[in-house]
C-alpha cells in the first residue's frame, strides 16, 4: 500500500497525490519517486525522473518526488488529514 492518495480529475485523469509531509521528505530523500498511473513509490529515481516504468503496474508514469512537487502535483496533509492547498478549486 502506498503512503500517498492518488487524488484524480473528474475525468479520471490524474491531478495529484496527497500525503504527509514527512512522508514525502523520505521519499525525496531516498530518491524515491511516485506512479501517477497507480500511485504506487518508487525508489531509486532521480528526483527529476519523468516516465521512468513502475514496478508495480507497468506504466512508464514514474516521477520523481521533486518534478512532481515542483510541478504543483503533491499536497501535503496536516495532522488532521485534510489537505493544505492554497489554490483549491473545489
Ligand atoms: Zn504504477
Amino acid at each position: 500500500m502506498a503512503p500517498t492518495n492518488r487524488i484524480t480529475n473528474p475525468d479520471g485523469s490524474f491531478r495529484c497525490f496527497q500525503m504527509d509531509e514527512d512522508v514525502f521528505t523520505k521519499l525525496s530523500n531516498n530518491d524515491g519517486g511516485i506512479c501517477t498511473d497507480c500511485g504506487e513509490t518508487a525508489s531509486n529515481v532521480e528526483s527529476d525522473a519523468r516516465k521512468y516504468r513502475c514496478a508495480a503496474c507497468g506504466a512508464h508514469r514514474v516521477y520523481g518526488a521533486e518534478l512532481l512537487l515542483v510541478a504543483g502535483r503533491i499536497e501535503f496533509l496536516d495532522e488532521c488529514g485534510s489537505a493544505i492547498t492554497e489554490d483549491d478549486d473545489a
